[in-house]
């Protein structure tokens, strides 16, 4: 039984498929749950739907000087930040003859500074208080590349860069930091697909289904729990065994 009573976790992009799941997972281990939102209504329904009562704060990731905010927030409620999962990300799918740079600077913005914004404010009180953990949500288009993707695939290899170089910089101090790359998995904007490409996406799936959120969220709960302490700058997949390596 993973116990997270007394610890804040921060959860960007809590209100989307697969952060409604981590925020849950992690809300039942007894953490105390934020999340960040832009679309303050779609949050306000969100947090009424959910058996836990999470703290709502206005942030956009790619943006830092939102997210120094969101930690004078926080800091003003006196909620330390414990656990990071930088979960925030969006897709701009086009090819590279037709990516355009606002396609490419959206996508690096939200997926991979954010990273950096959001870590940055938490990270070295992390180190003082000599527990933290930093859960980056990347994906398997990260690893193995994916058509129509190189704004994607940049940022999510990025991220991974990212958690092993951190990792090794406060090792020492209790804090780890890890990637997780799903692959796909059963969200609104997986299922919007049409049926016969999403046949096709199970065809390359050798556990022959789309993976759930419940299964990411129950990964991050590990991650974060402190039977995961000797887990850092890892890239744990959960792809189905789409892809190995
Ligand atoms: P959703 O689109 O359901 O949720 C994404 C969330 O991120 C939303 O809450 C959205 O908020 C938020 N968000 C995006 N950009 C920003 C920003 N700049 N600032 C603040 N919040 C932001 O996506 P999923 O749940 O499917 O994906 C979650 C993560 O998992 C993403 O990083 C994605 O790349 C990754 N992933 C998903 C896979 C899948 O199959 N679904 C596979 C592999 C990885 P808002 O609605 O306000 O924009």
């Amino acid at each position: 039984m993973i116990d997270l009573t007394g610890k804040v976790a921060l959860v960007t992009g809590g209100t989307g498929g697969i952060g409604s799941a981590i925020c849950k997972r992690l809300a039942e281990a007894g953490a105390r749950i934020v999340t960040t939102y832009r679309n303050r209504d779609k949050a306000v329904a969100w947090a009424a739907e959910q058996e836990f009562e999470p703290l709502l704060i206005a942030c956009d990731v790619g943006s830092y000087e939102d997210c120094v905010r969101m930690r004078e927030e926080l800091e003003a409620k006196g909620l330390p930040v414990d656990i990071v999962v930088n979960n925030a990300g969006i897709t701009r799918d086009a090819t590279f003859k037709k990516i355009t740079p606002e396609h490419w600077r959206q996508v690096i913005s939200s997926d991979l500074d954010s990273v950096f914004n959001v870590s940055h404010q938490f990270v070295t009180q992390m180190t003082e208080r000599g527990w933290g953990r930093v859960i980056n949500i990347a994906s398997v288009n990260g690893q193995k590349g994916c058509f129509g993707q190189t704004n994607y695939c940049a940022a999510k290899a990025g991220m991974h860069g990212f958690t092993m170089a951190l990792a090794l910089e406060v090792a020492r101090k209790g804090v780890t930091v890890n990637t997780v790359s799903p692959g796909y998995i059963a969200t609104d904007m997986v299922m919007a697909v049409r049926e016969e490409v999403r046949e096709q996406i199970i065809a390359q799936i050798p556990v022959g289904r789309l993976g759930r959120p419940d299964e990411i969220a129950g990964l991050v709960t590990f991650l974060s729990s402190d039977d995961a302490g000797f887990i850092t700058g890892a890239n744990l997949a959960a792809n189905g065994g789409q892809h190995m390596h």
